[in-house]
């Protein structure tokens, strides 16, 4: 039986730990942390974005934003420029929750996040292009691919993700052609 979520609260509320930050070479931040106080459960998942594409951001606005399309796929960037040199997601056309997607889009995935991750690495000076999936915030189904520069080893790894957020925001002229490169690599590659 799987532990319930009162049970695993109740396990965990208690004996929270601070893992050693301070000695983690990719950690963003400097000072002390402490662990927030776990809150219990709630009664039911909370609500995601779109979900079963009602009032969905992306089946109401199609590719209007899109960096590249086809009849199946979208990639788009943000609405605007982040710490990263280049952050795009990779969506479906028609709404999918992420578990869902029917089986000639998942033959077209493994190819797509290849074929993106290409397009991003090719904006050069990438050290690593990271690709996530989380799908807690918006059900309609995304990927993101998350360029990471090269030669500065402090944003290896997972915390690139919140480094993009403590970075400052790219000028606007590189940002529009960091994608301008992936759009045409996408396009042409
Ligand atoms: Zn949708």
């Amino acid at each position: 039986m799987p532990e319930s979520p009162e049970a695993f609260w109740a396990r965990s509320q208690g004996a929270l730990r601070t893992p050693p930050v301070e000695e983690w070479d990719t950690w963003p931040f400097d000072g002390g942390v402490t662990p927030r106080a776990l809150e219990p459960p709630v009664n039911a998942e909370p609500a995601r974005a779109g979900e079963g594409g009602v009032d969905c951001w992306r089946c109401a606005h199609g590719d209007e934003d899109a960096l590249w399309a086809d009849e199946h796929w979208l990639v788009v960037p943000l609405s605007r420029p982040s710490g990263l040199p280049v952050v795009v997601i990779l969506e479906t056309r028609p709404h999918y929750e992420f578990h869902d997607l029917p089986d000639p889009l998942q033959a077209e995935l493994g190819p797509m996040l290849i074929r993106v991750q290409r397009a991003v690495r090719a904006v050069g000076e990438v050290g690593n292009v990271h690709v996530c999936r989380w799908g807690d915030g918006s059900e309609h189904f995304h990927v993101w691919f998350m360029a990471r520069p090269a030669r500065i080893p402090q944003l290896i790894g997972s915390f690139a993700a919140i480094w993009d957020d403590v970075l400052p925001p790219l000028p606007d002229a590189l940002w529009q052609e960091n994608l301008a490169i992936v759009a045409r690599e996408l396009r042409d590659g």
